[in-house]
């Protein structure tokens, strides 16, 4: 028998949830990492999309870049599918930092719808969390230019998902006005 759709979810939350153990945001409380991949795919839920592959890949979609999960790790416990949709939303950690921001401006467009989804959910939540509170040690340029960032990236998955995107342009308008 075939794993239900429920199980498959919390054995993906299990697994991320420690693999991200050791880590935290970057908000002066220091909240728990995991918040954020499941936040990021309980907004695809509230966005309507209902594919579990989808779901996986955004409670994963931070394990390869920043812990010390491998591809095939993905591969054996998720299927081709997962593995291949976390590849797509990975930054090359080898290039400069500077070097991955402009690629994922360059490559955002060639993504698959579903990485599109993934890169959609992942960019407003990480936009919502800016708008609470400021990360510690940025200042008010830096944040302006993550804002910017975002919008060149988010240009580049339009036409994906409609909830998503109204999302981000509520909060890309509000942030115009106070630019
Ligand atoms: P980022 O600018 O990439 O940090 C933002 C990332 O941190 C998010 O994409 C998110 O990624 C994660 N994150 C964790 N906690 C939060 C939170 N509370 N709110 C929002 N995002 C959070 O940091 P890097 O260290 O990678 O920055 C490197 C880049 O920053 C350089 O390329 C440089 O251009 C720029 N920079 C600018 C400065 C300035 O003053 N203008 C100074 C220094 C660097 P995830 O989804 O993966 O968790
Ligand atoms: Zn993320």
């Amino acid at each position: 028998v075939s794993e239900s759709a429920v199980a498959a979810i919390l054995r993906c939350v299990n697994f991320s949830a420690i693999k991200h153990r050791k880590q935290r945001r970057k908000d002066p409380q220091q909240t728990p990492y995991i918040n954020h991949p499941i936040g990021v795919a309980y907004l695809l839920v509230e966005a309507g999309v209902k594919d579990v592959d989808v779901l996986q890949a955004a409670l994963l979609h931070d394990t390869v870049e920043d812990t010390d999960t491998s591809p095939q790790e993905l591969l054996d416990a998720f299927g081709p599918r997962v593995a291949g949709l976390v590849a797509e939303v990975t930054d090359d950690k080898s290039l400069p930092s500077k070097e991955r921001k402009r690629l994922q401006i360059v490559h955002a467009a060639d993504a698959s719808h579903e990485a599109k989804l993934v890169k959609l959910a992942d960019k407003l939540y990480n936009l919502r969390d800016l708008e609470r509170c400021t990360p510690v040690g940025w200042t008010d340029t830096r944040v302006k230019e993550y804002f910017k960032w975002a919008a060149q990236v988010v240009a580049g998955c339009r036409g994906t998902n409609a909830y998503l995107e109204g999302e981000l342009d509520k909060l890309f308008m509000k942030w115009n006005k106070e630019l």
